[in-house]
């Protein structure tokens, strides 16, 4: 087997500082969507683990919180340091783990989460923790322990927006990473056990979301949840999380729409749209997943789709195949039960379908799929499909895109393509989400992230992302 293919075991959980033996027996098997075999294995942690790693959390709380936010943006950087020189060994990880393209892995599932980390340093060290208002002295503390919970798509990268932001606020942590896609939240606790981050600032418990997940969420000595996953588990985690008064920021799915206005460069519209809603096999929270045009150019902006969707040739991420398999098989079962919804509703299959893709009978690939003619109330206008489906809606008016663009229960992200920026800008400012990319314009690590409506709760990422781990105490002298 050649090296990149070996199987990673860990039998050990990071808590207190210490990789210890879980309490239970059984492990969790991750299986490589490329090949369908097992690639790792971790312990499947019980609620004995996760009270265990929540007393390591609140035992460290209080030095870490007192820790000067010098000392602590000096931690970051180590943890920054340590995991770029291991961008490529986590880049392969989660390109097998996830079934990224190995370079566009080892850009965003490695070396970003890298640079988010290292960000909340320059993040922490420029906050004002502290203000005058009037004779109050205006404290910003850190909230207290966090449960950080993430999904499988972006394994590193969401742990990284958690830990960064938590760490910099003064906030100790309890990580338990997504079953599907755990292994790279060992390498980040291989980090912090190597840089010698103090005991029990940062905790690593794998399991399951119903018991280490649950156990986190109830306990009441976690005084907030940082949840990234799918809307239904979002809803669930604050219903539990509500019985204990605890903060809650929720990262959830989404459902973003690219609208092409009548001055757009279509081709450069549709193409920036399919490849973006194709990225990492189309499971990105932020995928543009409905293409908005003028009806007058629908059948234009069709062709164009299929043109780009055919460059998409499926196959291995580690040989850097354009598009790689979704992560796992329930999920490769999901994305072509949608295809076959998408096609008995009515919408027109432009190219792609619910087969697997020609000469691809192992591995979970799903073919790159773009329908057109789609009604904004069909089922894959409104639900998150997270496989490679495009679903291209046509428009009579700027007012009816916006309506469409604005009507799911969704509010993540959204694209807008026109010829003058301040046209583009004019719409972006109508569209109810988070975020908004005008003509492409780039990712900002920067730049608040999150959803309106039922994309979530919260902000993640600079700033912003920052301030949601601290609580604000009034002084009044
Ligand atoms: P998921 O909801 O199945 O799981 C996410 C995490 O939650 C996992 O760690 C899982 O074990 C845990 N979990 C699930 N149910 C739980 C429960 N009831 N209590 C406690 N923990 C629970 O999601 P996934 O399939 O891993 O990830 C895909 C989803 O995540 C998509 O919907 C995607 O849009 C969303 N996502 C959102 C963002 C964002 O920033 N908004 C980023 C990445 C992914």
């Amino acid at each position: 087997m050649p090296e990149a293919r070996k199987v990673r075991v860990r039998e050990s959980l990071y808590i207190g500082g210490e990789w210890v033996a879980p309490s239970g027996s059984e492990a969790i098997e991750v299986v490589e969507p490329a090949t369908e075999e097992v690639l790792g294995r971790v312990p499947r942690g019980t609620p004995a683990d996760a009270e265990r790693a929540v007393g390591a959390a609140r035992a460290a709380f209080e030095g870490w919180a007192a820790t000067p936010v010098e000392e602590r943006a000096g931690w970051l950087r180590r943890l920054h340091e340590g995991l770029v020189g291991r961008s490529d060994e986590i880049g392969t990880l989660i390109a097998r783990e996830v079934g990224m393209p190995i370079s566009m892995a080892t850009l965003i599932q490695a070396i970003a989460p890298a640079l988010v980390v290292g960000s909340f340093a320059d993040l922490a060290l420029e906050h004002p923790f502290e203000e005058k208002v009037g004779a109050s002295l205006v404290l910003r503390e850190p909230v207290g322990v966090v449960a950080a919970i993430t999904p499988c798509n972006y394994p590193l990268y969401q742990l990284a927006c958690k830990v960064g932001a938590a760490l910099g606020a003064g906030c100790t942590v309890v990580a338990k990473p997504s079953e599907v896609a755990p292994l790279s939240a060992f390498v980040l606790a291989d980090v912090a056990s190597e840089v010698g981050l103090p005991a029990g600032v940062l905790n690593v418990v794998s399991g399951y979301g119903e018991d280490v997940g649950a156990a986190l969420i109830s306990h009441p000595e976690v005084d907030m949840v940082s949840f990234t996953g799918s809307t239904p588990a979002g809803r669930a985690v604050a219903a539990t999380a509500a019985a204990t008064v605890k903060r809650v920021t929720l990262e959830l799915g989404g459902k973003s729409p690219s609208v092409v206005l009548d001055d757009a460069d279509l081709e450069e519209a549709v193409r920036a749209t399919v490849s973006q809603c194709y990225l990492n096999a189309g499971q990105t929270c932020l995928s543009w997943t409905r293409l908005l045009v003028p009806r007058s150019r629908h059948d234009e902006a069709v062709a164009i789709a299929a043109k780009v969707a055919e460059e998409f040739v499926p196959g291995d991420p580690l040989a850097d195949a354009r598009l790689g398999p979704v992560a796992s098989k329930v999920q490769q079962e999901r994305v072509r039960s949608y295809i076959r919804k998408g096609i008995e509703e009515g919408a027109t299959l432009v190219i792609g379908g619910p087969e697997p893709p020609v000469g691809l009978d192992r591995g979970y690939y799903v073919q790159p799929t773009v329908f057109s003619n789609v009604r904004p109330d069909m089922t894959i206008a409104q639900e998150e499909i997270f496989g490679p489906v495009l679903s291209i809606i046509p428009y009579d008016s700027e007012d009816e895109a916006v309506a469409i663009a604005n009507g799911t229960i969704y509010g993540l992200h959204g694209a807008v393509f026109s010829g003058s920026r301040e046209r583009g800008l004019a719409l972006a400012r109508r569209l109810r989400t988070g975020q908004v990319d005008v003509n492409g314009g780039g990712y900002n690590h920067l730049a608040p992230f999150g959803g309106y409506k039922q994309s979530g709760l919260g902000r993640e990422l600079g700033r912003s992302g920052l301030e949601e781990y601290l609580e604000t105490k009034s002084v009044q002298l």
